[in-house]
């Protein structure tokens, strides 16, 4: 296995000077040395091949003993130094101090036809930031998290991607719903890959330390190898750095709008300084289109993460990183002008998203109504987000009485669908056809591009379980289904086509399905 290694996080940056791997706080530094715990059976489980190609690595060196080797944390890649990050953050609304990569482990990086990624796995044993916790991921997160991260890719949403899934043979102890019941599952472990791991927390917990030194020190680091357009590090760079991370975060935010995915633990931890998606943990997909949604049960009082909250949530961490990279600049007016242009552009960006979801590329002043009036119907009985606006692109713009017929699957519960909800639709019909005789495109035109924005198929949370099932017995055929399935998200892919279903009944209260837990 030839990877072309070019370490520089932990080359350039300030070590922790303790090798010990003894939990602590670290101070001054970046990153401490550890080395992945042994595992004692490690199998593979699956590869990504577009990750091993992006690595410049074939199909036949995944076979080799020596990937197993290193992606299970066995053994090391010769002239690498494995470390953990060190990253504090605010979770659920407070300050959380020192966490880090408490159960992460970077491996080295890698460049490739010019691009740089960073190798990570995740449930490879203790680190200096585990805390009370073991450093271990089990199998039912790990497969979450390599098949959500690799869906996303494919329906072009920015996140962190996924190389390997793969047993440890080691037993793992978890009480999932918190209840005191708990029980040894499978272990297993993740390589993540991304150009960086890089949170807001990375840097929150320098300023909360008064670190300067070593904030500039990291953010000078962060411009130079993640952001060169804005050129060298200043203050007026600092701000253009802060402009462009709100950016991306409002654009990535966009896209879980559009696909309905809802991370459920976006703690400043949990945001990357690059606008990916990371730290797959109790996320969930829209069913039922409501804004109130989370899949997170330790979240479920105040459901602060709930879908419609998820932009509010990216302002408010942003806020949080302003404040972190306020004492770089020492004036609070250009990062307050960013913060409302947020504000601004989530609005224009918004609507313009829910105007390609419906097939409106002309602008007109009543589309926020008419977008508003379907979101209010969506919400009066439970609606399938994926299916309807799947099936919307069938809508003839000649025919909207026909509307209800087009979109009918969608329902949950079609009794609930009494006559003035019906009355309710029919008026959204009618106005929406209206609406679409001022575009030039046709029925089919409209439909082709519809469908490249609302996916036909998405990792609905009972089909990941059921792919959790198969592979607790060893039967690992499903997860390679969904993988397959979900590289082409927006074809009709007839052969998936028992995919294309609203989430059976089974699975509306089941653990795992909608309901999802931190204990991974
Ligand atoms: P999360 O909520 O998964 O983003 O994790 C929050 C913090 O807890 C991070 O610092 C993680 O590294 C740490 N953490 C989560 N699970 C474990 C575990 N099993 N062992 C050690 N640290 C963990
Ligand atoms: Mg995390």
């Amino acid at each position: 296995m030839r990877l072309n290694i070019k370490d520089k996080f932990n080359k350039e940056l300030p070590a922790d000077p303790v090798l010990e791997n003894k939990r602590r706080q670290v101070t001054k530094s970046c990153f401490s040395f550890v080395s992945p715990t042994s595992t004692s059976n490690p199998e593979l489980i699956h590869v990504s091949p577009e990750m091993l190609k992006n690595l410049g690595l074939s199909e036949s060196d995944s076979r080799n003993n020596q990937f197993l080797e290193v992606f299970t944390g066995n053994s090391i890649l010769p002239n690498t130094n494995p470390y953990a990050m060190c990253y504090g953050g605010h979770q659920f609304g407070q300050w959380a101090g020192q966490l880090g990569d408490g159960r992460a482990i970077n491996l080295c990086e890698v460049e490739h036809q010019n691009k740089n990624w960073q190798l990570q796995l995740k449930g490879a044993g203790e680190t200096p930031y585990s805390r009370s916790a073991d450093g271990l991921a089990v199998l039912r997160s790990s497969i979450r998290e390599y098949l959500c991260s690799e869906a996303m890719f494919h329906l072009g949403v920015p996140t962190t991607r996924a190389l390997s899934l793969a047993l440890t043979g080691d037993k793992v102890l978890r009480d999932v719903m918190y209840d005191g019941n708990p029980a040894y599952e499978k272990g297993a472990i993740v390589c993540r890959v991304a150009e960086s791991f890089l949170r807001f927390g990375s840097y929150q917990i320098f300023a909360a330390r008064q670190d300067e030194e070593t904030l500039k020190t990291l953010v000078d680091y962060t411009i130079q190898h993640h952001f060169s357009q804005l050129g060298k590090p200043s203050p007026e760079t600092y701000i253009q750095f802060f402009k462009e991370v709100t950016e991306r975060t409002l654009a990535m935010i966009i896209h879980w709008q559009r696909v309905g995915f809802v991370h459920g633990v976006m703690n400043t931890d949990n945001m990357s300084i690059l606008g990916l998606t990371i730290d797959y943990g109790p996320y969930g997909w829209l069913e039922g289109y409501d804004y109130g949604w989370t899949p997170n049960t330790t979240d479920r009082e105040h459901k602060r993460y709930r879908f419609g909250n998820q932009p509010n949530i990216g302002l408010w961490n942003l806020l949080q990183l302003a404040n972190t990279l306020y004492p770089l600049v020492n004036e609070a007016q250009p990062f307050e002008n960013i913060l409302n242009q947020y504000q601004a552009d989530f609005e224009r960006l918004s609507l313009e998203m829910m105007r390609t979801k419906l097939g409106l590329y002309l602008e007109d002043e009543d589309d926020p109504k008419l977008i508003e009036e379907l979101e209010d119907i969506l919400h009066l009985t439970e609606t399938d987000m994926t299916i309807f606006f799947r099936s919307l692109a069938n809508f003839k713009k000649d025919n909207p009485k026909s509307g209800m017929e087009t979109i009918k699957d969608s329902f949950y519960k079609p009794d609930e669908v009494v006559a003035n909800i019906e009355k309710r639709w029919n008026g959204w019909f009618m106005s929406y056809a209206k609406r679409l005789k001022q575009e030039s495109s046709t029925d089919q035109q409209r439909k082709a591009k519809m469908n490249t924005v609302n996916p036909k198929y998405v990792l609905r949370n009972y089909m990941a379980q059921l792919a959790i099932d198969d592979a607790d017995k060893g039967d690992y055929a499903m997860i390679d289904e969904l993988f397959q399935m979900l590289k082409n998200p927006y074809k009709e892919q007839p052969k998936f086509k028992k995919w294309f279903a609203k989430r059976p009944e089974w699975a509306r209260h089941k653990v795992g399905c909608s309901m999802l837990s931190c204990s991974s």
